[in-house]
């Protein structure tokens, strides 16, 4: 893929360092699926000595990123290599071993108090992990450098370039459609009321055998894929060849389980259908965190909520779940797609979803900015829940302790969930033109939907920018009108 001496030393330089990156997501699936909770101390340890590795091994990259930087007529291959490393260059640069080790120790170490902390809903306990890691991130985000908001450097680290302008530019407009959207559902009804099925208890074993349906539907491979449950849902790549998700059995209302599964699916068939010559480069992933929260969604939203999807399910469900029996197809669809503000995102509906993510967005920015210290944020947060969503936490388990995300260092990451739906409109709606997906659907004959997204998106891996990629593949950037028709067209005609 290139024929320049250069890059290929860039690339041949990489390689332990994608070993580096591959051993520690073995280590974070590991802490999150299997790992006795003392073991925090020690794992947090070991991540942080293999991130010190890690960053030796970035900086002495430096000499040819620049000899890179002059080269001349080089190809899409050759300058993703070098917009990828040089990115690497500038954090391992700015960021000093000392907070690159202590990030990532904390992280690690907070991850198993902040599980416990929303099994006993207690705030307390994660609170001192919370406050260290503010202030770790106030400091990243003062090495590495921003304009406007610090909260800035931080979004970048998930999507190259994004800023809270951005942001903006995208929230507002999509905030007011989704108001109005919802308060039509409201006044009609059809989607609206409570559903008796949230709260009818399921066995376990009935359910992933509905989830092991649910993997056959969407094709995923059996040697290179696995599913494990976790506290909070996730899919991690440790390979090309080795894609990992998780779910969780929360014992009632079984669409939870089935969702989160589909959505993880959707993040797996990207990292599965990235190109294999891009194996360890530093190419190998997704260019970004919102275009991979785009796929999730495509498939949990436009084709998992489908009507035709539903049918696909139903004689499964009816199977295994003796109780789907009592209501008919057309019930199971309107439980699947009911629009309400509730108080979990994950099993927020595709309307109320965003409101969830502005209130993350808010929060996050006081916090990096400043204007809120730790210890107010459990307020705040109840506070803008009832604003944005029209709910308020009656605990802090359905509150500010319900995502994962802080305790990790995620802090920057949610805005990315709605850009993902935003793209995920815009796939769909591209994906239109060349295929009836609804019909596809319908059949069972998931495979040109998958090999679509694969030539449009999947294959190119990190080789574009996510605002290129967007470009090339979908013909337009972070657009929120297609999302928007969607959503009209689905609920209010
Ligand atoms: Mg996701």
């Amino acid at each position: 893929m290139s024929k320049n001496p250069v890059i290929d030393q860039i690339v041949d330089t990489y390689r332990p360092i994608w070993a580096l990156n591959h051993a520690a997501s073995l280590f974070e699936w590991d802490l999150e699926t299997y790992m006795p909770v003392d073991a925090a101390k020690s794992r947090g340890f070991a991540q942080g000595q293999l991130a010190l590795i890690q960053q030796q091994k970035v900086l002495n990259l430096t000499e040819n990123a620049s000899k890179a930087e002059k080269l001349d007529g080089l190809n899409d291959y050759e300058k993703g290599i070098i917009r990828k490393i040089k990115r690497a260059l500038k954090y391992y640069t700015k960021v000093p071993p000392e907070l690159v080790e202590k990030l990532t120790r904390t992280t690690t170490e907070a991850s198993v108090v902040w599980r416990e902390a929303r099994k006993r809903s207690d705030f307390s306990l994660f609170e001192p992990y919370l406050e260290k890691i503010v202030q770790l991130k106030r400091k990243e985000a003062d090495k590495l450098g921003y304009e406007a908001h610090p909260y800035n450097a931080l979004m970048d680290l998930f999507e190259e370039d994004l800023t809270t302008r951005d942001v903006d530019k995208v929230f507002s407009p999509l905030v007011t459609a989704l108001k109005k959207i919802l308060s039509r559902i409201e006044s009609s009804k059809s989607f609206r009321s409570n559903h008796k099925l949230e709260d009818v208890a399921y066995g376990e074993e009935a359910m992933k055998r509905v989830n092991q349906e649910v993997l056959r539907i969407l094709g995923m491979p059996d040697k290179t894929f696995r599913m494990d449950v976790s506290t909070h849902p996730f899919t991690s790549s440790m390979s090309l060849d080795d894609v990992r998700i998780t779910t969780r059995y929360e014992g009632k209302s079984f669409r939870e389980t089935i969702f989160s599964v589909i959505h993880e699916c959707g993040h797996a068939l990207y990292d599965l259908q990235i190109d294999h010559s891009l194996e360890y480069t530093p190419l190998g992933d997704g260019p970004s965190l919102g275009i991979h929260e785009s796929q999730s969604r495509f498939w949990e939203n436009f084709v998992g909520r489908s009507r035709e999807f539903t049918n696909l399910l139903y004689p499964t469900l009816k199977k295994n779940l003796p109780f789907v029996s009592e209501y008919s197809e057309g019930e199971i669809y309107k439980y699947f797609n009911l629009v309400r503000p509730t108080l979990i995102r994950v099993a927020a509906d595709e309307v109320t979803y965003n409101f969830h993510i502005v209130v993350r967005y808010e929060v996050e920015k006081k916090l990096i900015g400043g204007e809120a210290k730790v210890s107010e944020i459990p307020e705040i947060w109840d506070d803008m829940m009832e604003d944005y969503v029209g709910v308020r936490p009656q605990n802090l388990a359905e509150g500010v302790l319900q995502d994962v995300h802080w305790s990790g260092g995620m802090i920057g990451y949610f805005p990315t969930y709605s850009l993902g739906n935003v793209i995920a409109g815009m796939v769909s709606n591209r994906m239109k033109r060349d295929l009836n997906v609804q019909d596809l659907i319908a059949r069972g004959d998931i495979s040109p939907i998958k090999l679509w997204l694969r030539e449009n998106i999947h294959k190119w891996g990190a080789i574009y920018s996510p605002r290129e990629l967007q470009k090339k593949a979908l013909g337009d950037v972070y657009n929120p009108e297609y999302l928007v028709k969607y959503l009209e067209e689905k609920y209010l005609t």
